[in-house]
């Protein structure tokens, strides 16, 4: 990996995955190393995960993927802070999942908010501990082709933009499918690998059909074409400058 300062990404896809579904996610690393693509994982409850789900962590770790925090309980940060206060959130929620990927050999330097729950007086609390915090737009407007001026951080703004918004590419949970239609998603896309900047997408686990959110292998390896097809390259969190 190379150091911060040795960073030029000008444009780029940011692809995410969030919680625990670390057995998933590590059957989906061919497909990431035959697109080149680094991505990144926000994990949250840290401490549960088993001897297999570490080791096939610190694969998807060595193969230059980004491991990030998302909390230790999933809690939504400023309901939490709401009911208990900014130090307890950071006391029992932040600080010992930060910790503990510590100890497993992860050192997390970004977040991603649980839930996507967030606001000013989070950011600036998580902005202490974190390079880069992961927010989200509704995921009810991936299908919206104006989303593209929601997502898009231009190039510009890439080394001084801290909280980046991202945008569910999820293709359902449970019995529950959600929209094919991505075309807002697209655009942003388009507008990215045109213009430079970058784009963030979130998904969760990586399968044809999952209890929890997921997004079908199918749909993801659309979305790494169509990234390659633009010249887009996806990078995790880590390789931003
Ligand atoms: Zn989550």
């Amino acid at each position: 990996m190379t150091g911060r300062g040795e960073n030029h990404v000008d444009r780029a896809l940011l692809l995410t995955f969030d919680d625990r579904h670390v057995r998933e996610w590590a059957a989906a690393a061919p497909l990431f190393t035959s697109y080149g693509a680094r991505v990144t994982f926000f994990i949250c409850e840290p401490d549960r995960l088993d001897r297999d789900d570490v080791r096939l962590l610190r694969r998807l770790a060595d193969d230059g993927h980004t491991i990030g925090c998302h909390g230790l309980r999933h809690e939504r940060a400023p309901e939490f802070i709401a009911a208990h206060g900014p130090g307890a959130y950071l006391d029992q929620e932040v600080m010992p999942a930060l910790e503990e990927l510590r100890r497993l050999g992860f050192p997390a330097r970004s977040f991603a908010y649980p839930c996507s729950a967030r606001d000013e007086s989070t950011d600036r609390l998580l902005l202490a501990l974190f390079e880069r915090l992961r927010g989200g737009v509704s995921a009810d407007r991936r299908a919206d082709p104006s989303l593209a001026a929601e997502l898009h951080v231009p190039a510009g703004a890439i080394a001084t933009r801290r909280v980046l918004p991202g945008c569910s590419v999820d293709s359902g949970r449970g019995a529950v499918a959600y929209g094919d239609d991505l075309t807002g998603v697209e655009a942003a896309l388009r507008r990215t690998a045109d213009d430079g900047g970058v784009t963030t997408l979130y998904a969760h686990c990586i399968a044809d059909a999952h209890a929890s959110n997921h997004v079908a292998p199918a749909r993801l390896e659309k979305l790494l074409a169509l990234a390659d097809g633009m010249s887009l390259p996806c990078v995790g969190f880590n390789e931003l400058p």
